[in-house]
C-alpha cells in the first residue's frame, strides 16, 4: 500500500529529532521558546528568501492572524479570499470581526480567478488575500495590480508554497506579507505546529514580532505596546527545522520531478475526464498533486483497490460551510469552486516515494481512465 499520508515522513531525521529534544532539554539556558535557535531559524529563512524579516510563530493560521492584525484589519473591513481553500482563509478574517468576501476560482488551477477578485472589491474592501493551492501559485501579478489600483493591502497565503517561484519572485514575497506553515504534512513540515510570517517590509515585520508575544518589543518585559497574542515558536522545533533546512531544496526538486512525470503520463487522460494540473515549474509548488476527475469517488475506490492512497481536500466551497454561510449573500454562487469541490482528488507526491511507487500510482490512475490499455504504458 502506498499511503497518502506516509507515517515515515521523518524516518531519516528521527535521530536528529531526539537529539534536538536532548540538546534543548539539557541546555543550561533552559529556554524552550523564542531563544537563539528560533532566531537562527528565522535568519536562515530570511537569507534564503531575501526577505526583510521572517517571524516564526505558532502556526500558519496564526501567521495570517498576526499579519491581518498588524495591518489593522477589523470590524467594517472586507477581505477578499478565494471561495475554495482551507478554513483559515475565512476564519482568520472573521475572528477579527471583518468580513470574508468570497471570489470564485479558476476552473483548472483552482486558485482565485483574478477577474472574480477584482469584481469582489467594494468601497469597504481593505485587503486581498489570495492563496496558493495544492501545486499552483495564485496569479499574483494580476492580483497585485488590482491591489495597487484600488489602494488595498495584499496578504499572500503562501502556507503551502515554500520554494515556489513566479516571475522570478519567491512565494511569500509577492504580498506585503506572506506566510508559511510547518504543520507536519506541509512541504517543510515539522514534528508539531509552527508557522512563519515573511515580509519585505521591516516595519510590518516589527509589528508582527510584537503581536506574536503580547505586544512586547523584545527589550522590555511587561510593557505591552499593543494588544497581542501568544503565538511563540518552540526551540526544539527550531533546532529540528534548522537540521532539515539544508535538505529542503532536494526534497522540493524530487516532488517537482514526480509531478512532471505524473503530468506527462496524465496528459492523454484529459478527454477522458481526468485532468492533471498545468505542466512546468513556473509559478508552481508541489505540496500536493491534485487531479480533477468527473467520477472522482470511483477513482478513489479504484486507487484504493490498487494499493494507492488518495485524499479529497475541501469537499465544499468555503461559503457553503456552516461556519461561513453567514458571510455569503443569498443566491450567491461559486460554480467553479463547487465543481472543484466535487471533482478534486490528490495522489501521493512526497519526496521519498521510489520511482517504482511513482510508476505504480501513475499506472493506477491511467488504468482507471482507460481500463483497456492498462498494461500498455
Ligand atoms: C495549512 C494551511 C494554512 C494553515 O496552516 P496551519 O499551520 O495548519 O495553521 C493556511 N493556509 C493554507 C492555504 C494552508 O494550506
Amino acid at each position: 500500500m502506498i499511503p497518502f499520508f506516509p507515517p515515515d515522513l521523518f524516518a531519516e531525521d528521527r535521530d536528529a529529532l531526539l537529539e534536538a529534544v536532548r540538546e534543548v532539554g539539557t541546555d543550561p539556558e533552559q529556554r524552550f521558546i523564542l531563544g537563539r535557535r528560533t532566531a537562527a531559524f528565522e535568519d536562515a529563512l530570511r537569507e534564503r528568501l531575501g526577505a526583510a524579516d521572517v517571524v516564526a510563530c505558532s502556526s500558519g493560521t496564526s501567521a495570517l492572524t498576526l499579519v491581518l492584525t498588524a495591518m489593522g484589519i477589523g470590524p467594517g473591513d472586507e477581505v477578499v479570499v478565494p471561495a475554495f481553500g482551507c478554513a483559515p482563509l475565512a476564519a482568520a478574517v472573521a475572528v477579527l470581526g471583518a468580513v470574508p468576501v468570497f471570489a470564485d476560482i479558476d476552473p483548472w488551477t483552482m486558485v482565485a480567478d483574478p477577474a472574480a477578485v477584482e469584481a469582489a472589491v467594494t468601497d469597504r474592501t481593505a485587503a486581498l488575500m489570495p492563496a496558493h493551492m495544492f501545486s499552483v501559485m495564485a496569479d499574483m501579478p494580476r492580483i497585485a495590480d488590482t491591489a495597487r489600483r484600488h489602494g488595498l493591502r495584499l496578504v499572500e497565503d503562501s502556507a503551502v508554497a515554500q520554494g515556489g517561484v513566479l516571475g522570478g519572485r519567491p512565494a511569500g514575497l509577492w504580498g506585503e506579507a506572506g506566510v508559511f506553515s510547518f504543520v507536519q504534512v506541509k512541504t517543510f513540515g515539522t514534528a508539531g505546529e509552527g508557522g512563519a510570517v515573511v515580509t519585505r517590509d521591516p516595519d510590518l515585520g516589527q509589528a508582527v514580532r510584537m503581536l506574536r508575544n503580547h505586544g512586547q518589543d523584545g527589550k522590555q518585559r511587561f510593557v505591552h505596546h499593543r494588544v497581542g497574542y501568544n503565538s511563540r515558536f518552540d526551540e526544539v522545533l527550531a533546532a529540528f527545522q534548522l537540521h532539515r533546512l539544508p535538505g529542503l531544496d532536494a526534497r522540493l526538486r524530487r516532488r517537482a520531478e514526480i509531478a512532471d512525470y505524473y503530468t506527462a503520463r496524465f496528459a492523454p487522460l484529459r478527454e477522458r475526464g481526468v485532468v492533471a494540473p498545468p505542466p512546468g515549474r513556473e509559478g508552481r509548488c508541489f505540496y500536493v498533486y491534485t487531479l480533477l476527475a468527473e467520477r472522482r469517488d470511483d477513482l478513489k475506490r479504484h486507487l484504493e483497490r490498487r494499493g494507492v492512497g488518495a485524499h479529497v481536500y475541501y469537499p465544499a466551497p468555503l461559503p457553503l460551510q456552516p461556519a461561513f454561510a453567514r458571510y455569503a449573500a443569498p443566491g450567491d454562487r461559486w460554480p467553479n469552486a463547487e465543481s472543484a469541490a466535487r471533482r478534486n482528488i490528490s495522489i501521493p507526491v512526497y519526496p521519498h516515494l521510489t520511482d517504482a511507487q511513482v510508476e505504480q500510482v501513475a499506472d493506477a490512475v491511467c488504468a482507471f481512465a482507460d481500463p483497456r490499455r492498462e498494461p500498455q504504458w
